[in-house]
């Protein structure tokens, strides 16, 4: 699957863009100056599998706090700062990354001051555009449009460029998928840098999952993406599952048991809704990539175990288990679960 070549930066130890893996990002919400709190968050966080995380700078001890919030987690870490350039001045020394908007900062002098730091220290600059708040002169221009939003990006990317910086990633993001993915693809041919994709402010679980899968699902298909997040009024966790299901399902990461599940119909033979949740529950902790069938009754079973590694299918008070497109058993319906989750196990450890 192709994917557009960007220039490989580093938010610390996480390469983005060239051929690096598309890396998953979360935001906390505690004050970064409740270090004990925010730092559970972020441990929540490395748990599930984020990369790299972001903390929002609003005030000078906010910005104090991330030396001593650096110092005890192995996430790199991102400061979001908006209008204040002292804020950046403080918290460059002690991030991996800062997320700022030049046009938003004030004189060039300031900006420059700003480059000149992350320059010296190495660190990136993300450019985050976002609908609801470009600069004066593009929402005048364009309004909260796609075409104002890649105004806003080359106008902020120029700042920089002009300042001999060029250590950046992108964002462009709005709150509903068709301006985001139009933003992305206009700017997309235009520069090199990497692209941070996600929808802002977009809702709780179930909203942000449809808008996230719909808006992030398109870019990825179209090569365009290089570190993501799904933002989610709601669990952190949940952040990063829904954003790792994405990467898997648009095929750019293999990761982990893929389901294959029939919707079930009159013909069905078993619970199968209770038998999905085990199956999901019981394989979460397997990654290695393997796919798996699980049918309720026998008549698409044969067919859909050719695509699949490992198949379960259930019958009347029995079921059949199909490996590899053959079949391996038929057992009663009390022990078809246990032995097929077994099966899968094993061969997770052989593949
Ligand atoms: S596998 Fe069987 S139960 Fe499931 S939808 Fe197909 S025919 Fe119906």
């Amino acid at each position: 699957m192709k994917r557009f070549k960007t220039k490989q930066i580093f938010v610390g130890n996480i390469a983005v863009g060239g051929d690096a893996p598309i890396s998953v990002q979360s935001m906390t919400f505690s004050k970064t100056k409740d270090i004990k709190a925010t730092k559970e968050q972020i441990d929540r966080l490395t748990f599930v599998g984020c990369d790299i995380v972001r903390v929002a700078v609003s005030d000078e001890e906010d910005a104090k706090a991330l030396k001593m919030l650096k110092s005890q987690i192995s996430l790199p870490l991102v400061a979001d700062i908006h209008f204040r350039y002292k804020l950046a001045l403080i918290a460059l020394e002690s991030v991996d990354c800062i997320r700022i908007n030049p046009g938003n900062i004030g004189s060039k002098d300031r900006i420059a001051q700003i480059a000149k730091g992350c320059n010296e220290r190495k660190i990136p600059i993300r450019i985050g555009v976002n609908a609801g708040s470009l600069e004066k002169q593009f929402e005048q221009k364009y309004g909260a449009t796609p075409e104002g939003m890649v105004e806003s990006a080359l106008y902020n990317i120029k700042l920089l460029e002009d300042c001999g910086f060029d250590n950046i990633k992108i964002s462009l993001k709005a709150s509903d998928v068709e301006r985001t993915i139009k933003a992305y693809r206009i700017l997309r041919p235009l520069v090199d840098y990497p692209f941070h994709i996600g929808v802002t402010e977009a809702g709780s679980l179930y909203h942000s999952m449809i808008k996230s899968s719909m808006a992030l699902g398109n870019l990825l298909l179209d090569g365009i993406g290089d570190t993501m997040r799904v933002s989610i009024t709601g669990e952190l966790e949940e952040e990063i599952k829904v954003a790792k299901a994405i990467l898997k399902y648009s095929g750019r990461q293999k990761e982990g048991i893929t389901i294959i599940s029939c919707p079930t119909c009159g013909r069905i033979e078993a619970d199968l809704s209770s038998a999905i949740k085990i199956v999901e529950e019981r394989l979460k902790h397997i990654k290695k990539p393997l796919q798996i069938s699980v049918m309720g009754c026998a008549v698409n079973a044969i067919g859909e175990a050719k695509h699949a590694d490992i198949a379960i299918a259930f019958g009347n008070k029995s079921g059949l288990i199909i490996k590899k497109g053959e079949i391996l058993c038929k057992l009663p319906e009390d022990k078809i679960l246990d032995v097929f989750l077994q099966e899968v196990e094993q061969l997770a450890e052989e593949s």
